[in-house]
């Protein structure tokens, strides 16, 4: 049983440096108190996802307690440089179960409001992604950049049914980026490297056919779109964690994220997830002992270059092992 969380202050505010708009500045990343995914609560959600159990709310959060939750956060801006706000729920921001209207459109406009946002980011799965709860979002996002964030995780029907259980087709996913070109917003979209039973050359050549699907779609609707590159890592109270500890499955190989971003880079923007999520090293994407903490070093420049410079010259014994 855990324990009753607080509905008036987020689960967790941490302020990055990052590349905002091309110039050097923050995210301020919030996790709020919220319901969580309705995916996971109806279908035990996704092979790789464990966020719901550990940081969902006690049942619904009203809009004045989301507002007290952003109140608490504001004190984690950052003094100077360009800010991008993002607003995590654990699940889809636009669906109404999760954030009451109310709640998103005022999420949204105060976040756009703090001085020196450029940007806000939201969640959400597809399905909740059209003009009608797009309209009122990108109204309060005024002259900010709305983007939204869909885990897509693979363009490979095979790969996010079977193994993810993600629950959307690609058409679904195409519908809710064209609703997002037209309505003026950007994508940025989560691609899964290396999902549950998925061995490390697939899991390479999924995540480029998944990335080079992605920025094709998105050059056809002229949709603005990051790729944020997720080395998968594994969570306990997974059927993922189940197959680590049975040693079925064992997170990526760095060297694997390196061939990734160098392959395609070139094609749009790219975002390395590097966050260890307070894990075990063994429960993330990892090289050998001696490598591990330089390659990922250099992925964290790229992160704030956008340079695969960053990534040249990185060699190590275990590389060919
Ligand atoms: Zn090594």
């Amino acid at each position: 049983m855990t324990p009753m969380r607080r509905k008036d202050e987020p689960l967790y505010v941490e302020r990055i440096p990052a590349r905002v708009d091309g110039a050097d500045g923050h995210r301020l990343m919030v996790i709020l108190a919220a319901p969580g995914c309705t995916y996971w609560h109806e279908t035990g959600g996704c092979t790789n996802c464990a966020f719901p159990v550990s940081l969902v709310a006690d049942g619904p959060v009203a809009p004045e307690e989301y507002a007290a939750q952003l109140a608490v956060a504001a004190k984690e801006l950052p003094a100077d440089g360009p800010v991008q706000v993002d607003l995590y729920v654990s699940g889809s921001f636009f669906n109404p179960d999760e954030v009451p209207l109310a709640a998103q459109r005022d999420l949204v406009a105060t976040a756009a409001g703090w001085p020196r946002v450029r940007r806000v980011l939201v969640e959400s799965r597809p399905e909740y992604v059209d003009a009608e709860r797009l309209t009122p979002a990108l109204e309060a996002a005024g002259d900010c950049v709305l983007d939204v964030a869909i885990g897509l995780e693979s363009a490979s029907a095979e790969i996010r049914d079977e193994r993810i259980h993600k629950g959307f087709n690609w058409r679904r996913f195409e519908k809710a980026a064209a609703d997002l070109a037209a309505a003026g917003a950007a994508m940025t979209v989560y691609v899964l490297l290396k999902p549950l039973d998925t061995g490390e050359r697939e899991a390479i050549e999924d995540a480029v056919a998944t990335c080079e699907a992605v920025f094709a779609l998105a050059e056809r609707l002229a949709l603005p779109t990051t790729v944020a590159l997720e080395p998968c890592f594994v969570p306990e109270g997974t059927p993922l964690y189940d197959a680590f500890v049975a040693g079925r499955y064992s997170p990526p190989r760095l060297w694997s994220v390196v061939e990734v971003v160098e392959r395609v880079a070139h094609l749009g923007a790219i975002h390395v997830g590097l966050s260890d999520e307070g894990l075990d090293a063994a429960q993330v994407a990892h090289n050998c002992a001696s490598c591990t903490p330089v390659v990922r070093g250099a992925l964290r420049s790229f992160n704030r270059t956008a340079d695969v410079a960053a990534l040249a010259g990185l060699d190590c014994a275990c590389r060919e092992a």
